[in-house]
C-alpha cells in the first residue's frame, strides 16, 4: 500500500513536470530509491531564497513549477535586484532581506524555510542564523567547505528543532534513480568498476596569459579559497563522490589522489584548476574520477559482474541519455529542481523526517571524502576515509 502510494505520488510529479512523450517517467523502483514521503494537499513550503545569483534563478523556475513549494522571501546583499526579483515574482517588500537584517526573519511567519544559495564559505554561517530564526534549511551543495563547518551546522539546526536538506538535485532524478537501482540491487551483478567525470572549461586556456580577472571580484569567489573551499573538486567533482556512493550503496574506505594538469597558475593560486582521484570501496570496486576547469567532460560508466551501465552527459543538468548491456537508457526530462523542492516540502509539511541520503549526514559524508581526497592529493600518500 505504502509503495503504491509513493508510486503514484512520483508519478504524478513526473506528469506535471514532464512534456508528453512515449518515454517513461520514472523507473519502477523510484519510489523506493527516492524515499518519498507523504504529501499534504493544499499546502506549501514558504521558502526564502539567499543569495540571488545563477543558480538561484533555476531554483525560482523550480518554485514556480513547485507543487509543494512557494517563492515567498528574498536575503540578498544588491537592493536593485530585490526590486527586480520583487516585481518579477511578486514578492512582498516585508518578505525581503539584507545580510545584515536576515536574523529579523524570526519574527516573519510567512517564511518556514531559507535555502541557501550562497559561495560555499557563507553556507555554515547562515544555516546557523537560518536554523536560530527558526526555520528550516536547504543548503546548497557543497554542504560547507570543512567537515567541521558541517557538524557546526548539524548540531545548530538539531538545537534549534529544525531539518537541515542539502540540495542533491539529482536523488530525485529519474535516470539517477535508475542507475542506483542498477548499481545497488546488483541488476548486472556487482559493480567493480566505476569511471566518472564532470568538468567545464571555464576559461580561454588559448587566452589564458592575456585574460585579465581580479581574484577578489565577487564574481570570481570560486577562485578563493577562503569562500570556495577548492576548485572544481568542491563544485563538480562532488558529483562523482556522490554518484560512486549512491551506485554502489557504501562509503570509500581510502582514497589516493593527484593534482593537476595546471594550465594556468595565476588563476588558479589558491585552488586546483584539475584533480583526479581513485576510491576503494568495502566491496572491492575502484571508481576512478576526474573534475577541471580546463575542459568539458559529462559522463559516468560502471562495470558490473554481468554487464556496464553508462550515462553521457551523466551529472550535469541533463539531458541525460545513456545505454547498459541490455540496452538505452532514457527518461521524461524533469524540471530537477522542481522534484528536489517537491519531494523535500511534501516531507516537511506532513511534519516527517527527511530521509537521510538528502540530509546534512549525507552532506557531511561528501566533506569526508573530499577532505581525504585533497589530503592524498597534497601529500602523495593513500588516505582513509574518516568513518
Ligand atoms: P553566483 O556567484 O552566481 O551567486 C552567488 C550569490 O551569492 C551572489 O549573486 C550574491 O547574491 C550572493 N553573495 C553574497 N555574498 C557574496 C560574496 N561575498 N561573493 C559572491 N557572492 C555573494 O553563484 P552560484 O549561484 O553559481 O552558486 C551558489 C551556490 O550554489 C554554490 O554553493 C554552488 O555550489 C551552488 N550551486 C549548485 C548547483 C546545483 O546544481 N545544485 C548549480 C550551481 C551552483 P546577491 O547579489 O543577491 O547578494
Amino acid at each position: 500500500m505504502e509503495d503504491l502510494s509513493r508510486r503514484t505520488f512520483l508519478a504524478q510529479l513526473g506528469l506535471t513536470l514532464t512534456a508528453a512523450s512515449v518515454l517513461p517517467d520514472f523507473p519502477a523502483v523510484a519510489g523506493k530509491a527516492a524515499g518519498i514521503l507523504h504529501p499534504t494537499a493544499g499546502k506549501k513550503l514558504n521558502i526564502a531564497l539567499c543569495g540571488l545569483g545563477n543558480y538561484a534563478g533555476a531554483l525560482a523556475e523550480g518554485l514556480m513549477a513547485s507543487q509543494y513549494c512557494r517563492l515567498a522571501g528574498l536575503v540578498t546583499g544588491h537592493p536593485a535586484k530585490a526590486h527586480e526579483w520583487r516585481l518579477k515574482y511578486g514578492i512582498p517588500e516585508k518578505n525581503v532581506y539584507s545580510y545584515e537584517n536576515f536574523d529579523s526573519i524570526a519574527r516573519n511567519p510567512d517564511i518556514d524555510a531559507v535555502y541557501i544559495v550562497l559561495p560555499n564559505g557563507l553556507h555554515k554561517e547562515f544555516t546557523i542564523r537560518a536554523a536560530k530564526a527558526g526555520k528550516h534549511v536547504i543548503c546548497e551543495k557543497p554542504m560547507a567547505i570543512s567537515v567541521n563547518e558541517c557538524l557546526e551546522m548539524i548540531t545548530a539546526c538539531k538545537l534549534a528543532g529544525v531539518q537541515l536538506a542539502i540540495g542533491y538535485r539529482l536523488h530525485f532524478e529519474p535516470t539517477h534513480l535508475e542507475i542506483k537501482h542498477f548499481g545497488q540491487d546488483r541488476v548486472f551483478g556487482q559493480v567493480r568498476m566505476i569511471d566518472a567525470s564532470l568538468s567545464y572549461q571555464t576559461y580561454d586556456l588559448t587566452k589564458a596569459e592575456k585574460t585579465t580577472f581580479n581574484i577578489n571580484d565577487d564574481a570570481e569567489w570560486r577562485l578563493r579559497k577562503t569562500m570556495a573551499g577548492g576548485g572544481p573538486l568542491m563544485d563538480l567533482g562532488i558529483y562523482c563522490i556522490q554518484a560512486s556512493r549512491y551506485v554502489l550503496g557504501e562509503e570509500p574506505l581510502s582514497v589516493t589522489a593527484q593534482f593537476g594538469p595546471v594550465h594556468n597558475k595565476v588563476r588558479f593560486s589558491q585552488v586546483e584548476e584539475s584533480i583526479s582521484w581513485q576510491m576503494v570501496f568495502p566491496g572491492g570496486a575502484v571508481s576512478t574520477c576526474m573534475t577541471s576547469c580546463g575542459f568539458n567532460i559529462d559522463r559516468f560508466y560502471a562495470a558490473a559482474d554481468e554487464g556496464y551501465f553508462e550515462l553521457s552527459p551523466a551529472l550535469s543538468y541533463g539531458p541525460f541519455e545513456g545505454k547498459s548491456s541490455r540496452g538505452p537508457i532514457k527518461f521524461k526530462v524533469i524540471n530537477q529542481q522542481a522534484a528536489q523542492l517537491d519531494h523535500i516540502g511534501a516531507s516537511i509539511l506532513a511534519g516527517e523526517k527527511l530521509p537521510d541520503h538528502i540530509t546534512g549526514k549525507e552532506g557531511l559524508k561528501d566533506l569526508r571524502v573530499i577532505e581525504a581526497i585533497y589530503e592524498a592529493a597534497r601529500s602523495g600518500k593513500k588516505i582513509q576515509v574518516s568513518a
